[in-house]
């Protein structure tokens, strides 16, 4: 049998109302949104300028600041690397948190390579940014602040919108990585002073290989040297021929969100909960990581007394889940999120993640939380300490 799946916060099945909506742009209407010059081309283009609208409407965005990647890596690495190369002549400091995704830490490395100073926020235990963290590490070389709206591994909600005012304030460019975040909470860039927004479609229940950099257009306009040259696709921003399945599979996942996103979330949320009382009814000793409060509703870490995550999850034949980030959850090294938010070597080997979906029902809730407390007793008596 399947295993029962709670892990989207590593991916999402495709919705069937996306995948219908991709479908005739394989083959049918299979023309390359740049061709001008015939209505192929025509066809493609107003299917991708639709998904830009879809996209733009979901944060607030005008349609012209929107730019099609492949997914949230790529416009991570474009908005970092892509305004520290237009803004060197200014300023050579970046600011970002411990609790970033690779997709941000791994380009702010790499431009310290190039000379740029990056001053990494610590987290308190909670894994909430304090906004007045982000205040102090700004000085006068800095040019950017990129800091997560919500966390991939412990779905903490970070304080943007009172970054956003910081960093407009100051006059500094404000990043935010949106991946896990996007339609399961309201978000608006004019209101939190975003200036680029990074999201993936496959987190959405889109295609995989397909994501968007929002790039704020006035007030200020944000300059971007583009990462990939080549025919100047997506205002020169992003060159390379438009995915056209994928970006329409990303508009429609968007559509869906911005009409039933709200309502979803809180059904999402209520299973959520659901997970964790049974949890909590039927194993002692257990933590929660992360904030009770400001957390994505499909999300839930905790760590059990005693138990390691690798043994927990080889143990667990009938439940998909990770320990953390689907990038690093093949080594057996501590989370680096739960170390920065200060947990101790038990807790931050032990942590589970659930990633409650769209498609996750009750009944699933009920069957895993059963799993995962059989499991847990069964690995504490086998060692008692
Ligand atoms: C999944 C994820 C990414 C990477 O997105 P891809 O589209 O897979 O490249 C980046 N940041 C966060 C927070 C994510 O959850």
């Amino acid at each position: 049998m399947r295993p029962i799946y709670l892990d989207a916060h590593a991916t999402t099945p495709v919705d069937e109302r996306v995948l219908e909506a991709m479908l005739p742009y394989f083959s049918d209407k299979f023309g390359n949104a740049a061709s001008k010059t015939h209505s192929f081309g025509w066809v493609a283009e107003s299917a991708v300028e639709q998904a830009r609208e879809a996209v733009a409407t979901l944060i607030g965005a005008g349609v012209r600041e929107i730019v099609f990647t492949s997914g949230a890596t790529e416009s991570d690495n474009l908005a970092i690397r892509g305004v520290a190369e237009a803004y060197a002549g200014e300023g050579n400091h970046v600011v970002t948190t411990a609790i970033e995704h690779h997709a941000v830490l791994d380009p702010c490395r790499h431009l310290t390579r190039l000379g740029f100073e990056v001053t990494v926020v610590p987290v308190p235990e909670n894994g909430v940014v304090d906004p007045e963290r982000v205040r102090e590490a700004i000085t006068d070389r800095t040019i950017l602040v990129s800091v997560m709206l919500a966390n991939n591994e412990v779905g903490t909600i970070q304080p943007v919108e009172a970054i956003g005012a910081i960093t407009r304030e100051r006059g500094v460019l404000f990043h935010t990585d949106a991946a896990q975040a996007i339609g399961r909470l309201p978000i608006d860039v004019e209101r939190m002073n975003i200036d680029l927004l990074s999201l993936s479609a496959h987190k959405i229940y889109g295609p995989k290989g397909v994501g968007a950099l929002y790039v704020r257009l006035k007030d200020p306009r944000v300059r971007l040297v583009a990462q990939m040259d080549g025919g100047g696709h997506e205002r020169g921003f992003r060159s390379g021929t438009a995915n056209v399945p994928g970006i329409v599979g990303l508009g429609e996942a968007c559509e869906i969100l911005s009409a039933d996103g709200v309502a979803e979330s809180d059904r999402i949320g209520e299973l959520r909960d659901r997970l964790y009382d049974r949890l909590v009814a039927n194993v002692s000793n257990l933590w929660l990581n992360g904030d009770r409060e400001h957390r994505l509703p499909g999300n839930l870490n905790v760590s059990f007394a005693g138990v390691r995550s690798d043994a927990l999850i080889g143990a667990l034949k009938e439940v998909a889940v990770s320990s953390g980030s689907a990038c690093t959850s093949a080594s057996l090294e501590p989370s680096y999120v739960l170390r920065a938010m200060g947990l101790d070597e038990e807790r931050a080997t032990g942590s589970i993640r659930f990633g409650i979906g769209r498609f996750t029902t009750e009944d699933e809730i009920d069957r895993a939380a059963d799993a995962v407390a059989k499991s847990v007793r069964a690995l504490r008596v086998d060692s008692p300490d």
